[in-house]
């Protein structure tokens, strides 16, 4: 029996942050976690992987104490010794200290990401890289590219509440898997398709779960998501499915776009696409004649070098067909960009100099590398400060990563809940809280709500949350702002405050305030956030991006992909499997139990190709080297593609490292973001 029920808010790296309800045991334990059924996007759904996050919580593996390595690089455990936090902190200050003496502040590269997407314990390492001026990081790997593809066309980084699937006669799951990564969207769909047999379609490269549970899959070519779009176009407006009264009034240039569209034909399209004229056709018409047609984006888009521009060209369609003024209707990108927060407190903002350089963190291989095109004549990076990341394996060109992590020259600190493969590689490791163990607030990708959540446990052993190593840190290196005298809880009531919402005091019970706007603005019809209130057909990517001048104004196919040549015949798509999200949870013994091993999907007439079976180990390669899977025989998408679900951990591979070594470190258009799914590859029989 639990002791009680608690509420709480999932942190994970996910669009859907789902309001919890979690069994507290005692005092130190946690049982079952649900979903609350009284907020209205969670509707008492959560994924599997936090249903059971009881495995994760109190996981035999949970570091416990500070430790310094005295043995190898990227041994683990066994390479370390326990030792006081007075101690560690004062090793991690003194040697952030000592690469700033010798070679600049720019030379120490606090590095961070979304382990945690609590925003009070994940971006306060920003204040203290602002007032110690070390390098800036761009934010790339995840949601750059699809990013600056929506604000292109829509100018704010907001869309329609997902809670209106549920009155869509037609949801397009667009380049997302949402079975496996965010189970939510599923739930919405599912109440139309029940109350208003709703038609639900699918568009990823290959056939996921979610793909199999649609009336309609479509499984083009990575990276000609745009080529789809453009020939849909030019269907709605020859068939007369174009609303041109709703274009007239909400968008800039429909006549310039539909004169650009007039070759863009699904002839053409089908030639890209590999699709055919016929799916693209009946496509078109299925979408055309659905007024309440909602297209939730996913991050596949943000995978590609082409993405941005893809994205852009998939937003268009809503504007074509008028589909944004119907409840039910237009589309999702994230809703990130809804509840305007000021986060001058919690990320310094007041003492940021914009002179500092600024590295891209997707290309965190190439940097440790002393890659020139990224360090320009500046400082190579000599300490590392970690939270809330894992780039042994996250991050492309893993080949690089790691020899940058070997540099002997290289300070590491990892705070972190385990021993990852990047702590495994750091001279100082700290034992991190679980967001059960600290406070923190929620902004969400893909609801409305702003979310508060207490801690509801005791710090595990001697783990300390990210604030408060954040301004330890502080105190030692001589840091001063405002930010490192607050508690977590104060932080975050100043900081809502600040953005005229209600007080931690004030905020409601349950820990959500459903921030959605009215209708008329939720939907666009007082006026996209472009200046001049219109949705763009001709996008400004020069306004939004450094290197915009290379991507065309009005949406199409951009052929900047990595098409692969007779050497590399494959498409390699490094998705997202159904239990891991990214490496937070690879480690679980449920997780691992279901995804089994690392493994190709790949076509049958491919594997017949080359010899082997279902079964057989198959090596996959490219330029940067090559990694050894399991082949499974897999008709859901087109030969040339192949599949390899993740992210495992380097050490589940036999030869040591992971799918990461063949993905590129390039720069996705038009402000970078790390293209995952966007790999030429060859295979041969292992
Ligand atoms: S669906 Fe996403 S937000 Fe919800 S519990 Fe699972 S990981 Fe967390």
């Amino acid at each position: 029996m639990p002791l009680d029920v608690l509420p709480s808010v999932c942190p994970h790296d996910c669009p859907s942050a789902c309001a919890l309800e979690v069994e507290r045991i005692d005092g130190t334990r946690i049982g079952r976690v649900r979903g609350a059924t009284s907020q209205t996007y969670t509707r008492g759904v959560v994924c599997a992987k936090v249903a059971r996050y009881a495995e994760r919580q109190h996981h035999p593996d949970r570091l416990s104490q500070p430790l310094r390595r005295i043995g190898d690089k990227g041994v683990g455990r066994a390479a370390f010794v326990p030792i006081s936090w007075d101690a560690a902190l004062d090793q991690v200050a003194e040697q952030l200290t000592r690469a700033a003496r010798h070679h600049g502040s720019e030379a120490v590269w606090p590095y961070y990401y979304s382990g945690t997407m609590g925003i009070a314990q994940r971006d306060g390492i920003n204040r203290l890289r602002h007032v110690m001026r070390y390098s800036r990081e761009d934010l790339t790997i995840c949601s750059a590219l699809s990013g600056a593809g929506w604000l292109a066309g829509v100018g704010a980084l907001r869309g329609i509440d997902g809670r209106e699937m549920a009155k869509s006669d037609l949801i397009v799951v667009w380049g997302g898997n949402p079975v496996s990564t965010q189970v939510n969207v599923m739930t919405h769909i599912a109440i139309a398709r029940k109350e208003r047999g709703a038609k639900l379609v699918v568009i990823d490269p290959y056939r996921t779960a979610s793909a199999a549970a649609a009336d309609l899959h479509l499984a083009p070519l990575p990276g000609t998501d745009g080529a789809l779009a453009c020939a849909v176009m030019h269907v709605l407006f020859k068939e007369g499915y174009a609303d041109r009264a709703y274009m007239a009034r909400y968008t800039d240039d429909p006549a310039g776009l539909e004169a650009h569209l007039a070759t863009r034909d699904p002839a053409w399209a089908a030639g890209i696409t590999g699709l055919s004229e016929e799916e693209i056709i009946d496509f078109a018409r299925l979408y055309g004649s659905a007024k309440r047609s909602y297209i939730r984006v996913g991050y596949g888009f943000s995978r590609s070098r082409n993405g941005s521009a893809q994205l852009f060209a998939v937003s268009c369609l809503p504007a074509v067909t008028g589909a944004w003024q119907y409840e039910g209707g237009g589309a999702l990108q994230s809703n990130h960009g809804l509840v305007q927060l000021d986060l001058t407190l919690i990320e310094g903002l007041d003492v940021l100099d914009r002179s500092t350089r600024i590295l891209d963190q997707s290309r965190i291989g190439p940097i440790l590398t002393g890659d020139r095109r990224d360090l320009g004549d500046g400082p190579p990076v000599s300490a590392l400060f970690i939270q809330n990341t894992n780039p042994m394996v996250v991050a492309p060109e893993s080949g690089l990563v790691r020899q940058g992590f070997a540099r002997d020259d290289l300070f590491v600190c990892v705070h972190e809940q385990f021993m990852t493969e990047t702590a495994a590689m750091a001279d100082i490791v700290l034992p991190a809280t679980t967001f059960f163990e600290h406070d923190d607030f929620y902004t969400a990708g893909a609801h409305t709500y702003l979310q508060l959540s207490r801690a509801i446990l005791p710090p595990h052993a001697e783990c300390r949350s990210n604030h408060d190593v954040i301004c330890a840190l502080a105190g030692r290196l001589g840091a001063r702002h405002p930010g490192f005298e607050l508690s977590p809880i104060e932080l975050i009531d100043r900081t809502l405050r600040a953005s005229g919402l209600p007080s931690a005091e004030d905020f409601p019970d349950h820990g959500w305030l459903d921030c959605c706007p009215p209708f008329e603005t939720a939907h666009f019809l007082d006026g996209f956030g472009h200046a001049d209130k219109k949705f763009h057909f001709r996008a400004d990517w020069a306004a939004l991006a450094h290197d915009g001048s290379r991507l065309p104004a009005f949406p199409d196919h951009v052929a900047v992909t990595d098409d692969g040549d007779p050497e590399r015949p494959f498409r390699l798509v490094a998705a997202p499997s159904r239990s891991f999200l990214n490496t937070s949870f690879n480690n679980t013994p449920s997780g691992i139990a279901r995804e089994g091993r690392p493994t190709a999907l790949v076509h049958p007439q491919a594997l017949a190709g080359l010899g082997i079976v279902d079964g057989d180990r198959v090596r996959i390669g490219n330029g940067h080297g090559s990694v050894v899977v399991h082949a499974r025989a897999f008709d859901g998408l087109q030969p040339r593609v192949v599949i390899v679900e993740g992210v495992w951990p380097n050490h589940a591979f036999e030869e040591g490292i992971g799918v990461n070594l063949l993905t590129s470190a390039d720069p996705g258009l038009p402000r970078g973001g790390a293209v995952f799914h966007d790999t030429s590859v060859w295979l041969s029989p292992a």
